[in-house]
């Protein structure tokens, strides 16, 4: 057996251990051997970690000002874009997910902690015109206070990058608490935490094996705010648990995202945006266009085409330059994935191809599945997580739109069609956070994403991200330095 790896937690700008010295393993999917140990931290380690994040907060990061912070946000944003190869690396062994996408996406998440500096430096309140003339009224924004960042396990370090960048540049102190998963890369992430200037406490991080260690996260009362993604399921556990304290939470969760394409669309151009939606990353992207609504003119067509280029997907070792799938991220997902594929023959799905593990390489391996359904079909209802692209037909564009619809979430959509006007039209009905127009699978650091629905509450990304981590105080000024009768309001 090959010797595992090591990598420590981040409390209060020092590796930690886990109080009570244990470890838990992680494992790669591609061999399904364990390659790393990291601390299994408990209630004990969750609140050494919320006191350094209180204690950075009301130290020199609390005094900071957002040019200050920004400076910190740029050197991080360098140090990752620097160090994006060793962190792809471990994304690729802890998740198996292709070397050549987690290389780019590494390289590109500089790019979030740069624009986030650029609005830390630019927070502004505003001076309110007072109806009553005696006043001064203007407004400060302050942050929030100490966030917990709960990632799910597939792109840990981008979905923590979504939380952790507007966070500090609102001036927030984080408590990142990874997928027991996949907790390797946001531990070899925090080694830049202090390299970049960051306080100590500013950032902190705390690997578990139980579900047990969010859980208390969550409901500490030294956390003032929760930025979770993940399931739908959990998430709703974890809104119960910030209801119950009363504070904010961001969720980014679930989804089943539909793509829709209609005759007059470029049937080679869709066929590639309904690869790039369901079989990058091996379907595991809370975006995924899982949900093909095809007209009934371009159907068989179109199935032929996607069902080709899904035959031709190379499967193999992530690492390799020339593979297009990994293998799903672990076991229980790569269970849950098989008895879709079971449930999807038990209900008389028509496959075009795929349809069942693809057991050749030893790793988690399923093989790229496209089936024509119905659109009452658990496959076309539930989220897969998994390369899983199930077809239903429409006849007109109202229709469409009904099936588009027809779904408890609303991450995102596309739309296929060279009609400008239908493009635009159907993009304005379709009820999701982003619709993409001939294209799928775009984030911007710039560009707002969340869900609608039981997709999510709030926004990440975008001006507007920041928001979450703010809390705004208007600031009264009496101007005459008069008395006023103290028995009415205003
Ligand atoms: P999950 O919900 O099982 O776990 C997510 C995280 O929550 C993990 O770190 C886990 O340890 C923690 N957790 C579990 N129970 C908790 C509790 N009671 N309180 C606090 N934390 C708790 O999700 P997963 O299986 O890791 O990820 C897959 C899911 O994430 C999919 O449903 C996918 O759609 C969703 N996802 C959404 C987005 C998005 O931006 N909308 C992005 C990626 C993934």
């Amino acid at each position: 057996m090959t010797e595992l790896v090591h990598f420590p937690m981040l409390i209060g700008g020092k590796p930690a251990e886990a109080a009570s010295g244990i470890t838990f393993q992680s494992e790669t999917p591609y061999t399904r051997q364990p390659w790393a140990d990291v601390p299994d931290g408990s209630a004990e380690d969750v609140d050494a970690a919320v006191d350094a994040a209180r204690a950075a907060l009301d130290g020199e990061w609390g005094r900071m000002t957002g040019f200050a912070r920004a400076a910190c946000l740029r050197r991080l944003g360098d140090l990752v874009t620097e160090d994006a190869d060793r962190l792809a690396r471990l994304e690729v062994q802890d998740s198996g997910k292709l070397y050549r996408e987690m290389l780019g996406q590494l390289r590109a998440i500089g790019g979030w902690y740069h624009y986030f500096a650029g609005v830390a430096q630019g927070l502004e309140g505003r001076q309110i015109p007072s109806p009553n003339p005696d006043y001064l009224v203007y407004t400060r924004r302050e942050p929030v206070g100490v966030v917990a960042a709960i990632t799910p396990w597939n792109s840990p370090l981008l979905l923590m990058t979504w939380k952790l960048a507007p966070a500090l540049a609102a001036g927030c102190t984080v408590v990142v608490k990874p997928s027991e998963h996949s907790p390797v890369s946001t531990l070899g992430f925090a080694e830049l935490i202090g390299q970049a200037g960051f306080p100590a406490g500013v950032v902190n991080v705390v690997t578990g094996l139980s579900r047990k260690v969010g859980e208390h996260l969550v409901a500490h009362e030294g956390v003032d705010k929760v930025a979770f993604t993940g399931s739908t399921a959990t998430g709703r556990a974890v809104a119960r648990a910030a209801a119950d304290r009363l504070i904010p939470a961001t969720l980014e969760l679930g989804g089943k995202s539909p793509q829709i394409v209609f005759p007059d669309a470029d049937l080679d151009a869709a066929a590639n945006g309904l690869v790039a939606g369901v079989f990058a990353a091996t379907g595991q992207s809370c975006m995924a266009g899982s949900r093909l609504i095809c007209h009934v003119d371009v159907h068989d067509e179109l199935v032929r085409r996607v069902a080709e280029r899904a035959a031709a997907i190379r499967l193999g070792d992530p690492f390799d330059e020339h593979t297009e799938m990994g293998p799903v991220a672990n076991r229980p997902q790569f269970e849950k994935v098989v008895g879709y594929l079971d449930a999807a023959r038990d209900e008389g799905a028509t496959v075009a191809y795929g349809g069942a593990a693809d057991d050749q390489l030893g790793g988690y391996f399923v093989s790229p599945t496209v089936l024509s359904v119905t659109p009452a079909s658990t496959v076309f209802r539930e989220e897969i997580f998994g390369p899983v692209l199930s077809a239903v037909t429409f006849t007109d564009e109202d229709e469409a739109i009904k099936l588009a619809n027809d779904t408890p979430y609303g991450l995102a959509g596309a739309v296929w069609t060279k009609d400008v006007h239908r493009g635009h039209r159907v993009a304005a009905r379709v009820r999701a956070g982003s619709v993409w127009i001939n294209a799928y699978r775009v984030v911007a650091p710039n560009v707002p994403f969340g869900g609608y629905q039981q997709s999510g509450i709030g926004r990440e990304n975008g001006a507007e991200a920041v928001d979450a981590y703010l809390e705004t105080k208007a600031v009264w000024v009496e101007l005459t330095g008069s008395t006023r009768d103290p028995f009415i309001l205003g």
